[in-house]
């Protein structure tokens, strides 16, 4: 799959795996926006840019992943915007610029282990994403793409 890959679309209610709770709430993306990426992109960590309607770009880190609820047999999407929002953006039109891969889906044998491993997600992605031409992007590579 050729990166960067570009996506805009709601924010769904997930079914809360309690990621908020750890610190790290991830905004998901409609079935229908997931089924709109292409079908062979590797499930894993990626980073990238994001932002929530006409508000300002932020780095994220957006995890492609099998849907428990779903059985394993849908893919979800689910973006988490390094920045504090003071209030949930459910509803709003998330668009982001998937820049590039950071590893694949692991499974964590505990709470500690998943969230250091998010953690180090989060500091990568903010050492890839320091040059500030990378939010250009945004604005170049949505329109084509995507809904
Ligand atoms: P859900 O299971 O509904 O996805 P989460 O615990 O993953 O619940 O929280 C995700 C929601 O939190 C998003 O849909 C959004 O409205 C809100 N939110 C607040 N801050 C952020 C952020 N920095 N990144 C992503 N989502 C955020
Ligand atoms: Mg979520």
């Amino acid at each position: 799959v050729p990166l960067p890959f570009a996506c805009r679309g709601e924010v769904v209610r997930g079914f809360g795996r309690g990621s908020r709770q750890l610190g790290v709430p991830t905004a998901n993306f409609s079935d229908q926006v997931v089924e709109s990426f292409p079908s062979d992109i590797p499930t894993g960590v990626y980073y990238g840019w994001a932002s929530v309607g006409n508000g300002d770009v932020h780095k994220m880190v957006l995890s492609i992943g099998w849907n428990p609820f779903y059985k394993n047999i849908k893919k979800s999407v689910e973006t988490h915007i390094i920045h504090n929002f003071k209030e949930d953006f459910y509803g709003e039109i998330l668009s982001v610029v998937i820049i590039g891969y950071i590893r694949s889906e692991k499974n964590f044998n505990s709470l500690e282990a998943l969230i250091s491993a998010i953690k180090e997600d989060i500091e990568v992605a903010k050492r890839q994403l320091v040059f500030a031409q990378h939010q250009g992007l945004l604005f170049l590579t949505l329109p084509s793409q995507c809904i």
